[in-house]
């Protein structure tokens, strides 16, 4: 893809050719309520390019048959095709090895696997698990849920009013019952970039392993889970311009090796008698049932399209357009923005005055600006500044300083309508 530079009104680089990427979006080009959209609801969804929509209606159209259990040809190459997705994941993350990664349906199924596989061996009364104030409800329920099932603790990382983690706190947190640790790359609210790869480090050092839910993260500069060194890493295709239902829980070998099966069924078994089953091999251990197959190669090509646009410029281009939302937003007056960590991905939350966010939101949406509000699933973050919620707008590298300006109109006419 071609990239140009273009100077914003504001004098902020523009190193893509952003226009030119829109069109490969046919739903950015509609309009709502009779105005063009703009779409700024990105971490909750991302829209898919032409080439993951066609990608996904040509494997209908001309591959579609059940993966892995067929001789006839359809099954062959819809099992080939879902294999080489695998392998685009595995050079997206760089994994070690396609073994270690597991397709789910999602950010959240990936953590619940987690939660129970490694749960069931390694968590036993009295243990704890670390998880931060920060995380979405999917990094805190599921490591909940086995702590009630195992009698084990879970224990709080707390975050600054800043939304930066107090990392100072981490290794006094933990102990020798301290089993695992889970936290968010990118907290989905205050926008915060956490050092995962210092907080793998500190765990590492007393042999904990670290899970990262890469929900948000997975499409902010390039991800090397070797690099992190995360022992699992989860993250959603549809966050990262691919389809809902296809997700990804990468782990080492050496846990995923032990930990056992999540769900049993079709694919993940090797030998089953009435008497006792032997399971599959890695990562099919962990899918059991017919798999998204479709779903993993649309991710495939959300990946392939993402790498052509080219992750670091992508990532360079939302940070300019982030700073430039904000100091939009400040200059208003009455703004309360919520997450103000130095290092922050494409997402700011914030208040108008005393205006209840969903009525602030419901204004945007009809002014054509589609934003999120609410808790965002992660009550213990709103409750951190009490709070009822949020107006969260959220980047990607197809929105433009057009579409922030529209933003800070439409929020200049909320102040306007609550006097
Ligand atoms: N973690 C974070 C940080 C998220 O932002 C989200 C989605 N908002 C999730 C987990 C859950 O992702 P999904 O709903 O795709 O499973």
């Amino acid at each position: 893809m071609d990239t140009v530079k273009q100077q914003s009104a504001d004098g902020l680089t523009q190193s893509l050719n952003v226009e030119k990427i829109r069109q490969d979006f046919p739903i950015l080009s509609r309009e709502v309520y009779g105005m063009p959209l703009v779409y700024l609801d990105n971490a909750a969804t991302t829209q898919k390019p032409k080439a993951v929509l066609d990608r996904v209606a040509y494997f209908y159209n001309q591959i579609n048959g059940n993966i892995h259990r067929g001789v006839h040809k359809l099954s062959e190459e819809s099992t080939q095709e879902y294999e080489n997705a695998r392998e685009v994941v595995r050079n997206f993350i760089n994994a070690r090895k396609t073994s270690e990664v597991v397709f789910t349906s999602g950010t959240t199924a990936s953590i619940n696997l987690a939660a129970y596989s490694f749960g069931e061996v390694f968590v036993h009364s009295g243990d704890e698990v670390v998880v931060s104030e920060m995380e979405h409800h999917s990094n805190i329920v599921p490591w909940q849920l086995l702590c009630e099932r195992k009698g084990a603790s879970l224990k709080i990382l707390p975050f600054r009013d800043d939304g930066q983690l107090c990392i100072d706190q981490l290794e006094g947190l933990l102990t020798p019952r301290t089993k695992i640790i889970a936290v968010t790359q990118v907290s989905n609210t205050l926008g915060t970039v956490n050092p995962v790869k210092e907080i793998v480090r500190i765990a590492h050092n007393h042999g904990i392993p670290v899970l990262v839910d890469g929900a948000q993260g997975v499409k902010h500069g390039n991800i090397d889970v070797q690099d992190i060194d995360a022992d699992f890493y989860a993250f959603s295709g549809h966050k990262i311009y691919g389809p809902t239902g296809i997700g990804v829980l990468y782990g080492k070998e050496n846990w995923l090796e032990k930990m056992v099966p999540w769900q049993g069924g079709g694919d993940m078994i090797n030998r089953v008698t009435f008497a006792k089953t032997t399971f599959n091999e890695l990562p099919f251990k962990f899918e059991a049932g017919t798999a998204n197959y479709i779903g993993a190669s649309g991710l495939a090509a959300a990946l392939d399209y993402y790498t052509k646009i080219g992750v670091s410029a992508a990532t360079a281009y939302e940070s300019d357009l982030i700073q430039y939302a904000t100091r939009k937003l400040s200059e208003i007056g009455g703004i309360r923005i919520f997450g103000t960590a130095p290092d922050k991905a494409a997402i700011i939350s914030f208040l108008v005055d005393n205006v209840h966010p969903y009525d602030t939101g419901m204004i945007l949406d009809k002014l054509g600006v589609a934003v999120r509000t609410g808790n965002h699933c992660t009550q213990p973050v709103i409750d951190h500044y009490g709070i009822d919620g949020t107006v969260r707008a959220s980047l990607a590298f197809y929105n433009t300083y057009d579409e922030v300006d529209r933003l800070v109109e439409a929020v200049q006419r909320v102040k306007e309508i609550f006097g």
